[in-house]
């Protein structure tokens, strides 16, 4: 499995991670299995979340007595006191002493990076917990470009995690340039667009072919560890024909893929398009439908409230058929 450096981390990190969202949904004997058969192929890196339920246990469990690989963990909190909580959970979870990389969970605007920033926000923890040895490094992820390139700016931050693959590519203007010069570790996260690409394989070569320094599908079968493995055995260049059947499969995918951008938003009747588009992904394509509800549920304003005005149609730059789109989401969400 080729190897790259993490940015200024300097962790040497296979190009291939484990991302371990689906590993929810997987019973923990073969959990445990599919990340020992990670480790066996030559995975070394491997990311979870405090908002993934048991996934940072099922890692904990799955690690206990093999050669501890690069561990990853996220999350959503914004204040100091509930992230040194969340550390600490973590910390229990995974069972180890020290985490390698601490990240703040999906940053997706200027009010949260500045609330995780202040005197009492969740960054503080972040660094406290870093002095006392009990992670070693603090990155960052989300889905918004423009927000991870002012977080960069920054200077605080390790790493960056953030959607890219070929259909989902708005990284490569500002995000990918900014990290490479300043040397930040640079996490692919949804680099088969959430499950929405049939030839996973194409995909991940594209991505291979990229500045990232590793990829992190999510798997729930073991197969999938093995084919998803072999792929970062050797990193070829797409053929021209691989190009082509990628190219087609962006252009059909491209017309009804939500990338979270937010250009659509406000929406006048108060409706998180992106988010909803976001669980339905998980409904459709991740498998996840309780998981899904359960995060739709507490939304304010749901799609059913959707009056069709077509204001947010107008500023997608992706032309996507919102409308119809929600109409879809509803059906599973509310149905
Ligand atoms: S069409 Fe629906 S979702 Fe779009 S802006 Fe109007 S009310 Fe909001
Ligand atoms: S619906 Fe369009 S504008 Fe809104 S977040 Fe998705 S891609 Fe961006």
């Amino acid at each position: 499995m080729e190897k790259r450096t993490l940015g200024r981390t300097g962790l040497k990190v296979s190009v291939i991670g484990l991302g371990g969202i689906p590993i929810q949904r997987v019973a923990g004997e073969e959990a445990t299995a599919i990340l020992k058969t990670a480790l066996e192929k030559g995975i070394n890196f491997f990311d979870t979340a405090r908002a993934y339920t048991d996934s940072e246990v099922k890692f904990g469990v799955g690690f206990r007595g093999t050669k501890r690989p690069i561990i990853a963990t996220k999350s959503m909190a914004r204040d100091k006191e509930t992230m040194a909580r969340d550390i600490e959970l973590s910390l229990k979870n995974l069972g180890v002493g020290t985490i390698d990389l601490y990240q703040l969970h999906n940053v997706k605007d200027r009010e949260t990076l500045q609330k995780v920033q202040g005197p009492d926000g969740a960054l503080a923890a972040l660094k406290e917990a870093r002095a006392r040895g009990e992670i070693n490094y603090i990155g960052i992820t989300g889905h918004i470009p423009e927000i991870l390139v002012e977080a960069l700016k920054t200077g605080e931050f390790d790493t960056v995690q953030f959607p890219y693959n070929p259909v989902e590519r708005e990284a490569e203007k500002a995000l990918i340039p900014l990290a490479l010069e300043m040397n930040i570790g640079m996490i692919a996260m949804k680099p088969l667009a959430g499950g929405a690409f049939k030839n996973a394989a194409l995909a991940i070569k594209f991505l291979l072919n990229s500045p990232v320094s590793t990829i992190i599908p999510g798997v729930d079968k073991l197969d999938q560890v093995a084919e998803n493995a072999a792929l970062g055995q050797q990193i070829l260049p797409l053929t021209e024909e691989e190009q082509e059947t990628l190219n087609r499969e962006v252009r059909q995918l491209g017309e009804r893929f939500c990338r979270r951008c937010e250009y659509c938003q406000p929406c006048p009747q108060g409706i998180d398009i992106p988010m909803i588009f976001l669980l339905e992904g998980y409904w459709t394509r991740y498998g996840l439908q309780d998981w899904a509800v359960d995060r739709y549920r507490p939304l304010a304003k749901k799609a059913s409230d959707c009056v069709e005005c077509g204001l947010c149609e107008e500023k997608c730059p992706y032309n996507l058929p919102i409308r119809e789109m929600l109409k879809e989401s509803r059906s599973h969400l509310e149905g």
